[in-house]
């Protein structure tokens, strides 16, 4: 048997998940079902939503200024594969965004196939 704490909610029911067998997976201690989904994702297939930064190119600065911001921070628009990130962060630090940018302008669209897009975090 093992155990986990459920992050959907404030309440963070913690649970209990036995195995009884490879594809039969068993979970008690939630207090909705949303519980049992999250153990089962995060058994089966963890997720996390990344945040990272990138690259920034001012399309009006003349000159590099300290005053001018040079990152741009992302985040993804959902969970993301958990055994992926370091191939997405790879990615998104080899971006580079021309300023200006809107909040939730698209910055990678279905990031490595995985229908999930990385988003602008903050107009700037
Ligand atoms: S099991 Fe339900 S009530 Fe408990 S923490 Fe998860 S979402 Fe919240």
């Amino acid at each position: 048997m093992s155990e986990m704490i459920c992050i959907t909610c404030p309440m963070g029911c913690h649970l209990s998940i036995e195995r009884p067998s490879e594809n039969e997976i068993v979970v008690s201690g939630n207090r909705c079902p949303r519980g049992e989904k999250y153990a089962r994702e995060e058994l089966l297939s963890p997720k996390r939503v990344v945040t990272a930064t990138c690259r920034a190119t001012d399309a009006l600065a003349v000159e590099p200024s300290p005053c001018r911001p040079r990152r741009v921070p992302l985040r993804t628009s959902a969970g993301f594969p958990k055994e992926r990130v370091p191939e997405l962060l790879a990615l998104i630090y080899g971006l580079e965004l021309r300023l200006p940018v809107q909040r939730g302008q698209v910055a990678i669209a279905d990031a490595l196939g995985t229908g999930v897009d990385v988003l602008v975090a903050r107009t700037m």
